[in-house]
């Protein structure tokens, strides 16, 4: 790709690997290379670092043998994720025998979670550095310059990087990811996040519509607005979510809930789709769905996770909802946009679950009847208060059959739902050639199913509004009628 602006960016597919050529830094030529693992989160965290470092100068080579620094932003939401990283660390070390003067840092949760141990487990480590000190990174990388390890794992109870414009990595020009807060207070006992990625903050909105702005001005034409638990944005004056009631009573009636950014936003621009991920079933509010009811370029598909459909087991998973409860949000979700999309988690084989905790599971699926889901089988995380209080009790095989059904169930609800659009005009934006077809592309529709079409004279970046002719269970396959409105 020819460079532009002094900058060029090469992906690689296989290690999602990405590197950044500062062709114009001729004093202190030196190479990054970043691989980023995990949720919607860390990649955004990663184009923060990118623009972190992209002002001290470092210049790369599409090998991660000419490396000069390789940062791998790590994931610790299961153990396979950080097996996984582990594995590109060995990898590392075949490398850094042919470059001995390459340094390597370890980014993001698994780095915050093992702080100064994963010196000790990974010789080929140089630095750790958590999800709240990336501004720290330029210090850091002087320390192991000067032949230091270096650490710098403070959560923060303040700092949402709204002040670093992101550098767009594996970027197509068309989506992006804008994060509008840090951290998560929710403590579900399965999960390593809240110990990971610290107490809840909040991004200034005002920040947040000059990132929306600037994206609008550069072309892209959806973004997805990121948080770990995005209900439960709220925005006082900046700090910590709970501490809200110190807040002044000004502060506190002028401050921003998320049914009120999301309105700023789709206001701010009109012609921009706007997604939202990942929501928490006991802070969607019924102002959200209204919300997204109001404005057209909301788009009508919420991500939302349940992780089990027993009372039992959600209690201790210290999830603040029953079964019942969330029925009554799909209700109303379906009573105010009936063509929204929605999606969940779901882990299997929790501590104690028992044969009919499972069939509550697949009942509440059928009740739902998702489009689409992220399903797993429990993997006890270190540090988590189901680890300290519960035995991993579940057999092997049992998470794996229950895993099995869970999953072919959804399988079947996805294909249910991806035929009730056969027949339909629907908008699109294109993002791309389709990954089977050079002849055709793809993109996406409001309720976020992948469509595919014939290319034709359109272009990435165009709404066009696609009828839809036939489906599989994830792909909606049509032809082009002719620009939507919104192009
Ligand atoms: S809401 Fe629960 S599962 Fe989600 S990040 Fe927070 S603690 Fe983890």
């Amino acid at each position: 790709m020819k460079p532009n602006n002094g900058i060029e960016k090469i992906i690689d597919e296989k290690t999602q690997g990405n590197t950044l050529v500062l062709a114009n830094d001729k004093k202190n030529p030196r190479k990054l290379y970043i691989e980023s693992y995990g949720c919607q989160m860390n990649f955004s965290d990663s184009e923060i670092v990118a623009s972190i470092l992209s002002k001290e100068g470092f210049n790369t080579t599409q090998n991660l043998e000419e490396a000069d620094l390789v940062l791998v932003n790590t994931c610790s939401i299961r153990e396979k994720a950080e097996l996984t990283v582990r594995k590109r660390l060995e990898k590392f070390n075949a490398v850094k025998k042919t470059n001995p003067t390459m340094k390597v840092g370890v980014l993001g949760c698994m780095a915050e979670r093992l702080k100064n141990k994963f010196l000790e487990e990974e010789k080929i480590v140089d630095m750790v550095v958590g999800p709240d000190a990336y501004k720290d990174l330029p210090n850091l990388i002087q320390e192991i310059d000067e032949g230091r390890n270096a650490v710098n794992v403070i959560l923060s109870k303040d700092e949402t990087y709204g002040d670093v414009a992101p550098v767009r990595l594996n970027s197509n020009g068309v989506t992006a990811f804008v994060s509008i807060t840090r951290g998560c207070d929710n403590m579900c006992t399965f999960c390593v996040v809240p110990f990971t990625r610290g107490r809840e903050r909040s991004r200034d909105p005002q920040s947040i519509l000059e990132e929306v702005n600037d994206l609008w001005n550069k072309g892209f034409k959806e973004i997805t607005l990121l948080g770990q638990n995005v209900d439960s944005y709220l925005w006082y004056g900046g700090g910590l979510k709970k501490d809200f009631d110190k807040a002044t009573a000004m502060q506190q009636a002028t401050s921003v809930d998320f049914a009120k950014l999301l309105e700023m936003t789709a206001m701010a621009q009109p012609k921009m789709r706007i997604r939202f991920s990942t929501s928490n079933p006991q802070d969607l509010s019924l102002d959200v769905i209204e919300t997204m009811a109001k404005y057209e370029n909301i788009c009508n598909y919420i991500h939302l996770p349940v992780q089990s459909g027993s009372d039992r087991i959600l209690k201790a998973m210290n999830r603040l909802h029953t079964r019942a409860e969330y029925f009554d949000l799909i209700d109303n979700i379906k009573r105010i946009i009936p063509d929204c999309a929605i999606s969940q988690d779901m882990i299997t084989g929790f501590p104690t679950e028992t044969e009919e905790d499972h069939q509550d599971t697949l009942s509440l699926m059928e009740y739902v009847k998702y489009d689409f889901g992220f399903m797993f089988a429990y993997s006890e995380r270190p540090g988590t208060l189901a680890a300290r209080k519960l035995e991993d009790d579940i057999p092997l095989e049992t998470k794996k059959r229950r895993l099995r059904e869970i999953i072919d169930l959804q399988q079947t609800h996805s294909h249910y739902r991806t035929k009730q659009h056969v027949g339909k005009t629907e908008e699109v934006l294109i993002e791309g050639t389709s990954k089977k077809s050079d002849a055709h592309w793809m993109g996406r529709n409001s309720q976020n199913t992948v469509v595919v079409f014939p290319k034709e004279k359109y272009t990435i970046g165009d709404f066009v509004n696609v009828k839809i002719k036939a489906c599989t269970s994830a792909t909606l396959l049509g032809e082009a009628v002719g620009y939507s409105k919104n192009n």
